[in-house]
């Protein structure tokens, strides 16, 4: 169990710190690295010495976000001394691949909005309402008392951008509109990050041509998915949004991307209308939110098309 931090205590904790290391999790998305540089930029106008990572690859898409190359993965076998890790949009431990076992901290915080958090750091501040993770950080910006400037602006934008599906799911409230609103009055321009998010390099589309071949409908046309062979899989194709495509058809109640990253670890997102697929990812292992969720099966392709179509079968009845 964690202590359940306000925004004050968690910006308390902060400034307690000298040598900060803030992680991103794996698979890393707008959310947590928008969030995570946000952050990183308040700590360092408050004099403090940050360290950005994440256990994994981060996507070209994001190569336009100010201070993106700050970021550094540590080798398994490296050892970090900082006085607190934080670990940013990542509701279990495994989320942060091997920074937790890298990184020797006397305390870790974690800043969280999944329903699925897992209550596994010291201090947590969690709020599964936020549309993203960026909008905590917004405030919590605001609470330590530093400027938000545009390089910071965009990250956050960014962030809320990603986890609100460019402000069009169900998780975008007022708040989050008057956030970004008051992103745009620091300097962002709307335009310039939805092109960042959406132009992409053709062999995208050339992959996005391949895997909506593999669509397929189950139970009645409730459930539609798509699938990645680990042949097809390429891990410098971005795919995150290819999801969208099963997900906005008629009559469909769960989209779902299979991608095959090993011969057997295929990696499961789901994207829902009103099912709770977080409860579905958490049986495999991962979370996520009511509505979009995601998990890790440590088997072949078919094998986890068959073991998760058929507990989504069971929740749809
Ligand atoms: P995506 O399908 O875009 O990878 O993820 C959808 C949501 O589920 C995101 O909020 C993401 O953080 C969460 N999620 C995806 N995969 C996992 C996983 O393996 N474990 C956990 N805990 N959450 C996941
Ligand atoms: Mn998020």
């Amino acid at each position: 169990m964690s202590k359940h931090c306000s925004l004050q205590e968690t910006a308390d904790v902060l400034k307690s710190a000298k040598k900060i290391v803030l992680c991103s999790h794996v698979s890393p998305d707008g959310d947590t690295l928008g969030s995570t540089l946000g952050l990183m930029k308040a700590l360092q106008k408050l004099g403090k010495d940050v360290i950005v990572t994440a256990d994994d690859d981060i996507s070209k898409v994001y190569k336009f976000l100010p201070g993106i190359e700050n970021f550094v993965r540590f080798r398994d076998e490296e050892r970090i001394d900082a006085d607190l890790l934080v670990v940013i949009d990542a509701s279990s431990l495994d989320r942060a691949g091997n920074v937790a076992q890298c990184v020797k901290a006397p305390k870790m915080l974690n800043i969280d909005h999944h329903i699925s958090n897992t209550e596994y750091a010291d201090y947590l501040y969690l709020d599964t309402v936020a549309a993203a993770t960026g909008e905590i950080m917004y405030e919590l910006i605001k609470v330590l008392g530093t400027e938000i400037d545009v390089e910071m602006a965009i990250c956050l934008y960014t962030a809320l951008y990603t986890d609100c599906g460019s402000f069009k799911y169900s998780n975008t409230m007022p708040k989050t509109m008057r956030i970004a609103a008051e992103l745009l009055e620091l300097g962002v321009k709307p335009n310039e990050i939805s092109d960042s998010m959406e132009i992409k390099p053709r062999s995208n589309i050339e992959m996005l041509t391949r895997v909506l071949e593999t669509l397929t409908f189950d139970a009645d046309g409730k459930i539609a998915y798509i699938s990645i062979s680990n042949e097809m899989y390429d891990k410098d194709v971005d795919t995150d949004t290819f999801i969208s495509y099963p997900r906005y058809i008629e009559g469909v109640e769960v989209a779902i991307m299979f991608k095959a990253v090993e011969n057997a670890l295929t990696r499961v997102s789901m994207r829902s209308r009103n099912l709770d697929v977080s409860g579905i990812a958490i049986a495999f292992g991962g979370g996520g939110h009511l509505r979009a969720a995601g998990c890790t099966i440590m088997a072949a392709l078919p094998e986890a098309q068959k073991q998760l179509l058929q507990a989504l079968k069971d929740q749809l009845v």
